[in-house]
């Protein structure tokens, strides 16, 4: 009896095992998920440029109109009629040049600017639009996990009920002697005979050794890798 009872405790310690693998890989998926700290840090930086790139176009606007201010009071006070000396008139010709040599600079440095500030705003958008399509698609995944990581926790509590009541049917050395071997055999310390041969590890059993393991009350290990052998 005590046997069955075993095999049975270690389906259910092994179905524990693996709800508790992937109710970590669940938490994990939810807690940190690489698609979306890419999307985040890229719609970051896709920002930052942007916003680098309008204060850039706004400082260029400034300084063109501001040029653009200079040259018109250099133009007023050039033929305002006030200044009559040539050679100052000569000079204020020569200012008034220059000042639109450098606004030329200026509208050149400008247009690049707007050109810069377009594109920043294109991959700007861009990374909004990833980021969005991300979310959708962990909201969905998201509310996928979280209904199997309940349906697992339910089945958990399930199994451990049963755990408890299927103990009891278990002398205490066969239960101490399991709890050992799955400790130092990945888990399984049980496992059937299948075509003759241990399940776990594979080794072909003798005729005598699997009807051995078959007779009610004896607990049989396999001769190899030392598991007890359910037949
Ligand atoms: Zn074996």
């Amino acid at each position: 009896m005590s046997l069955v009872n075993l095999y049975r405790l270690q389906q259910i310690d092994s179905r524990l095992d693996q709800i508790q693998r992937r109710q970590g890989e669940i938490r994990r998926q939810l807690q940190d998920d690489q698609r979306y700290r890419q999307a985040s840090e890229q719609l970051q930086a896709f920002q930052t440029r942007r916003e680098e790139a309008r204060a850039q176009r706004q400082k260029l606007e400034y300084e063109t109109s501001a040029q653009r201010i200079k040259i018109a009071q250099a133009e007023a006070a050039l033929y305002g009629g006030k200044i009559q000396n040539p050679k100052e008139l000569q000079d204020l010709e020569r200012e008034i040049a220059a000042l639109k040599r450098q606004l030329q600079q200026l509208e050149d440095r400008l247009l690049e600017a707007m050109i810069q500030e377009e594109s920043s705003e294109e991959a700007l958008q861009a990374a909004q639009e990833a980021m969005r399509n991300v979310e959708k698609l962990l909201a969905t995944e998201h509310s996928l996990l979280s209904g199997e990581a309940s349906q697992l926790a339910r089945e958990m509590e399930r199994l451990q009920a049963e755990r408890q009541v299927t103990l009891q049917g278990i002398e205490r050395p066969l239960l101490e002697e399991y709890e050992q071997l799955r400790a130092t055999h990945r888990g399984l310390a049980v496992t059937r005979i299948s075509e003759g041969s241990c399940d776990a590890c594979g080794t072909l059993l003798t005729p005598a050794q699997q009807q051995q393991a078959r007779q009610p009350g004896v607990i049989f290990h396999c001769p190899n890798c030392g598991r007890i052998l359910y037949g």
